[in-house]
C-alpha cells in the first residue's frame, strides 16, 4: 500500500515509521532484524530502507602495493525490502539514488521493485562519494532528484528507456523526497531550495521526508514556506535522536544543520555517552510530542541501526 494511502487511512493519526540501513557487505541480516522486533509493537505502515554511496576501498596486492576499489559497501536494499515485507508484513520504501547508477541500472531496479510488489520510493540525488568535492552524477544516470522523480513517473506511465512492445503492466510507484527545513547545504537559499521541491513535487512527488532537525520550529516555519511555495503534498518530519557527545560536532558538520543552545548545555553536561543517550531520547520525546499535537502524519525516525532509543521514544507515544 502507498505511504499516501497509509496517511489518508489514518485519518488525521499520527502514523510511527523508522528508517534502517542495509548490513555491511558479510553481515548477517539477523543483527537488522535484532533491531527491527521491538520496534514492530508500534505497527509501522512503512520502514525505509537506505541505499549508500559506493566508496574507494584500499586492497593490499601482497607486494607492499595497495589496489583501489570502488564498491558499495552496504548493498541490498531492494532484496532487504522484499525480506522484510514477507517477514513483518509491512510496506517498505527502498531509496532510490541518482549518484552511482545508470538510468538503464534505476530502470531494472525499479522493474524489480513492481514485480516485488513494493509500491513506495524514494528518490534522492545521493551526496558526492568521500573521495569528491561536488556530487557528479554518473555517465548515463540521473542528475538531480527531479530526474529521477521523471523516470520513475515515466516508467508509472509505461514509458520504458528503449520501449521495444507497448507496455500492459504500468508501475504505480508512490514517490517520496527529500525536503531540507534548514535548507540543503548546496542551496543559495532556503526559497531557492523550496522551488527546487516544488520542481520534485510538480514532477510527480507524492510526500515528502525531512532532514533531521532538533528545534521544531524550523520544521513548522518550513512546512509554512512550503505551503506558500505551493507544495502540499504531506511533510513527513525526520527525527534522529541525538545519541553520542561526538553528534554535537559530526551532525552540523555532515547534514549542515543547527543544534539548540539547550540541547548543547545538557549533552555538555554529561558525564558519558549512556547520559548523552538519555538526553538524546528525552529531547526526541519532547520533540515528538509536541509534533504529534499539531497533527503531523508521521513521525519518522532514523535508526542508524539501533533500535534501544527509538523504542524508548515511541513507547511515550504510541
Ligand atoms: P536534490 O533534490 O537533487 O537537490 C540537491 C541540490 O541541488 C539542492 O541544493 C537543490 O536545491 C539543488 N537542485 C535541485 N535541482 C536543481 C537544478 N535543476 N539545478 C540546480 N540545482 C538544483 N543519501 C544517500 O546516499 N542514501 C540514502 O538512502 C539517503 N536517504 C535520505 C533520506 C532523507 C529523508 C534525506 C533528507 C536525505 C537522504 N539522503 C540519502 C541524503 C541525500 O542524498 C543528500 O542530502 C543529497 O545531497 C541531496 O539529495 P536530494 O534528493 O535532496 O537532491
Amino acid at each position: 500500500m502507498k505511504v499516501t494511502d497509509h496517511i489518508k487511512k489514518a485519518n488525521g493519526k499520527t502514523l510511527f515509521s523508522f528508517e534502517i540501513i542495509p548490513p555491511q557487505k558479510g553481515r548477517n541480516i539477523q543483527e537488522l532484524y535484532n533491531n527491527i522486533d521491538p520496534l514492530m509493537e508500534f505497527n509501522p505502515p512503512f520502514i525505509d530502507v537506505t541505499t549508500s554511496r559506493e566508496q574507494y576501498i584500499y586492497i593490499d596486492k601482497g607486494d607492499g602495493l595497495l589496489d583501489r576499489k570502488i564498491t558499495r559497501m552496504r548493498p541490498g536494499t531492494v532484496g532487504i525490502c522484499a525480506a522484510i515485507k514477507h517477514k513483518y508484513n509491512v510496506d517498505t520504501v527502498p531509496h532510490v539514488l541518482c549518484g552511482g547508477f545508470t538510468k538503464e541500472e534505476t530502470e531494472y531496479l525499479l522493474v524489480d521493485c513492481h514485480y516485488l510488489g513494493i509500491d513506495n520510493v524514494m528518490a534522492l540525488r545521493g551526496d558526492a562519494m568521500s573521495h569528491q568535492k561536488y556530487f557528479e552524477p554518473s555517465k548515463g544516470g540521473n542528475h538531480y532528484a527531479t530526474d529521477l522523480v521523471t523516470q520513475i513517473q515515466n516508467l508509472n506511465c509505461g514509458k520504458y528507456l528503449h520501449e521495444v512492445i507497448e507496455s500492459d503492466h504500468k508501475s504505480d510507484f508512490c514517490i517520496g523526497v527529500a525536503g531540507y527545513p534548514e535548507k540543503h547545504m548546496e542551496a543559495p537559499s532556503l526559497q531557492a531550495d523550496l522551488r527546487r521541491l516544488k520542481e520534485k513535487v510538480d514532477a510527480g512527488a507524492d510526500y515528502v521526508v525531512t532532514q533531521m532537525f532538533f528545534d521544531n520550529k524550523k520544521y513548522f516555519d518550513f512546512v509554512d514556506q512550503a505551503k506558500k511555495a505551493g507544495i502540499n503534498v504531506p511533510i513527513i518530519p525526520g527525527i534522529k535522536p541525538l545519541a553520542v557527545k561526538r553528534h554535537l560536532q559530526v551532525l552540523p558538520q555532515v547534514f549542515k544543520i543547527d543544534l539548540p543552545e539547550d540541547l548543547i548545555d545538557e549533552v555538555e553536561k554529561c558525564k558519558d555517552n549512556k547520559q548523552v543517550r538519555q538526553v538524546g531520547v528525552e529531547w526526541a520525546i519532547k520533540q515528538s510530542e509536541e509534533l504529534k499535537k499539531a497533527g503531523v502524519p508521521v513521525l519518522h525516525y532514523y535508526s542508524m541501526g539501533k533500535s534501544d532509543n527509538i523504542k524508548a521514544i515511541a513507547s511515550q507515544l504510541f
